[in-house]
């Protein structure tokens, strides 16, 4: 052996001296920072309008009655944050077929947002749009009577419900029903009730039909009654179907295309970020995603602020500049007391 080669290193495998440092660590930071204004927090509003129930699946999270709104958001609010995504829940209501009580002016999610505009004219209010909260089969379209989707029906549906939605102030309508066209259908039913302009289309693009959502489909009760959603949602292998689904919505006319679930998926959002360069990225940190860190960091795995952290870290560097988090009530904290890198 030659002992140069063992004791001294080139000047270029030197890369310790670019982060030896807290200040060069920072610098090595070569993406953006994650800031407060990144974050929407998912929030579950039943049809109970005290309701506070804690989820067991999802530590610190609850649904919520639309009277409690105020007083749980408030304290949020003063910390930073900056928009919520809401998800209605009713328990109490009758589902059809047609989920017809997806936009009923007197459902949880309508007058949530109502409450919400009044309350906090800051606060940016996106809500989701899909059927399967509220059909008495629990899929996220209309169907056959055999039993398959019928897309084009539920693609009307989940336009005019978006429409509703935007009527009663929301900012913007972000479809995760994973219907074939449904993106296009909202855009023309916005237009022509005058939201063109005013409303936010956010896409729930590349959607994967994941093993990650048990704990939110315990939270909103909706698990298909028959069935799955693989044939809407995307396979996990399925990076074609992903890449054109993402392409696909920005020709339709999304304001903003989503990736979910994030993890498992960095390598779909780093290619979002490439197919759709010029529009805002969210990703959903998902349910399971959320109760994983929060088992590991309870069974001894690792800290959870720095997990959680690393988490959104991976997926802002992979391209996202918008997190739907359930960790967002944390990281108005944590933004606040930053730790050195
Ligand atoms: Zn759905």
């Amino acid at each position: 052996m030659n002992s140069d080669l063992n004791l001294v290193p080139l000047n270029s495998s030197i890369l310790h001296s670019g982060y030896q440092h807290p200040v060069t660590r920072a610098w090595a930071n070569q993406g953006r920072n994650i800031s407060k204004s990144m974050f929407m927090y998912p929030i579950f509003i039943t049809d109970d309008d005290d309701a506070e129930v804690s989820l067991d699946s999802m530590p610190g999270q609850k649904r919520w009655g639309v009277n409690k709104l105020e007083g749980f958001l408030g304290p949020l609010v003063k910390k930073g944050l900056s928009s919520v995504i809401l998800f209605g829940v009713p328990l109490k209501t009758p589902k059809d077929a047609q989920g017809t009580l997806a936009d009923d002016p007197n459902g949880p999610v309508i007058q949530a947002i109502k409450v919400l505009r009044k309350a906090f004219p800051s606060l940016y209010i996106a809500t989701d749009v899909c059927l399967c909260e509220y059909t008495s089969h629990g899929h996220c379209g209309i169907l056959h009577e055999d039993g398959t989707i019928n897309n084009q029906p539920s693609v009307e549906r989940l336009a005019e419900v978006a429409v509703s939605y935007a009527k009663a102030g929301a900012h913007c309508v972000a479809p995760s029903d994973m219907m074939d066209g449904r993106i296009r259908a909202i855009k023309k039913g916005l237009i022509d009730a005058g939201f063109g302009n005013k409303v936010t289309l956010m896409a729930y693009s590349a959607k994967f039909a994941s093993s990650l959502y048990g704990p939110f489909r315990d939270a909103v009760d909706s698990a298909p009654s028959f069935g799955d959603r693989r044939c809407y949602q995307l396979p996990p292998t399925a990076r074609g179907l992903a890449r054109r689904a993402i392409v696909r919505d920005a020709s339709e006319g999304a304001d903003v295309i989503m990736v979910k679930p994030t993890l498992p998926y960095l390598d779909i959002v780093a290619e979002a970020r490439d197919l759709a360069p010029d529009h805002p990225l969210a990703c959903y940190q998902v349910s399971g995603e959320f109760a994983m860190i929060h088992a590991g960091a309870k069974a001894g795995v690792y800290e959870l602020r720095r997990m959680a952290e690393e988490s959104v870290q991976s997926m802002v560097r992979a391209g996202a500049t918008i997190i739907l988090s359930y960790f967002t009530p944390e990281f108005l904290d944590w933004l606040d007391e930053p730790t050195m890198l």
